[in-house]
């Protein structure tokens, strides 16, 4: 599945929007419609601000951290049959059926290379892929909208709008969708900008650039202050994700360059440290078109 996604995140199809702002996608959603979705509670990325200094992009190959981590034992899950589980890997593990609630037992199925949990009762395997967060950098008088987090994990900390995609929206209404819940702005996308995987916790990020179809913005529940910030006035030493940073050096990046390009990497996280060090990561297999 992975690599599938990066198959994808290879394409040459998404061409990079101009400096003239054309916008070549067009997606309407009613946000009023849309139920509340928030990033994940197991989201490895947790808590506190970095005081690490980010001066350059070159900063990515960041040194480790002390502290030891395992982003899923940091879940609070909150379905009974999904435990976490201290592999080291994405995969939580799951003890219970989805289907009929069986007890699991994991094993390799034949024809198959991973361990997977096959329901003892109904012997159905619970497959666990990826999952896709999306969300919008929004521009706007040369100024980018980023959200306080009002809740957990990494709570007073700077985000891009974003959050899990549902089933039965595109990616693009997704991002649409979040950015109205979190920052209460009706947005426009106007091209992808980057999507970066993230193997170890299983998520891949798709972040697309937009921009306001009305100058009005507010905090949601989810958001304690929604702001627009200068390029040199960005957060960066108090942001909530590594996927935030990576997103927004290279927005910086691309913006002093003149000229937005999309971008696909993989971030992976330094094993051993903590996921609160949003740093402790290296952008792997960089590709910019
Ligand atoms: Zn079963």
């Amino acid at each position: 599945m992975l690599k599938a996604i990066q198959v994808l995140g290879c394409s040459h199809i998404w061409r990079p929007h101009t400096s003239s702002g054309l916008s070549f996608i067009s997606v309407s959603v009613n946000p009023l419609t849309s139920s509340l979705r928030r990033l994940p509670s197991n989201s490895s990325f947790l808590t506190m601000s970095s005081t690490r200094s980010s001066s350059g992009f070159g900063a990515f190959r960041a040194r480790a951290a002390n502290s030891e981590s395992n982003p899923v034992g940091a879940s609070s899950s909150s379905s009974s049959s999904v435990a976490a589980q201290s592999t080291g890997g994405a995969a939580l593990k799951v003890n219970f059926c989805q289907w009929c609630g069986g007890k699991t037992k994991h094993e390799i199925p034949e024809g198959e290379e991973n361990i997977r949990a096959i329901c003892t009762v109904c012997e159905k395997i619970t497959y666990q892929n990826p999952k896709m967060v999306v969300g919008c950098l929004v521009e706007h008088d040369n100024k980018v909208l980023l959200c306080k987090r009002n809740i957990q994990p990494s709570y007073g900390l700077w985000t891009l709008p974003a959050g899990y995609m549902e089933i039965g929206e595109s990616a693009a209404e997704g991002a649409i969708r979040e950015t109205w819940e979190e920052a209460t702005a009706d947005v426009e996308i106007v091209s992808p900008f980057a999507q970066l995987d993230i193997p170890r916790i299983g998520q891949t990020y798709l972040i697309f650039l937009a921009k306001l179809k009305k100058p009005h913005f507010a905090p949601g529940p989810e958001s304690s202050e929604v702001e627009l910030f200068a390029l040199d006035d960005i957060p960066f030493n108090s942001l909530a994700f590594s996927s935030m940073l990576v997103t927004l050096k290279l927005y910086v990046e691309d913006a002093k360059a003149g000229r937005f390009k999309f971008h696909y990497g993989t971030i992976n996280k330094r094993p051993g440290t903590s996921p609160s060090d949003i740093h402790a990561f290296t952008l792997d297999g960089h590709l910019q078109s």
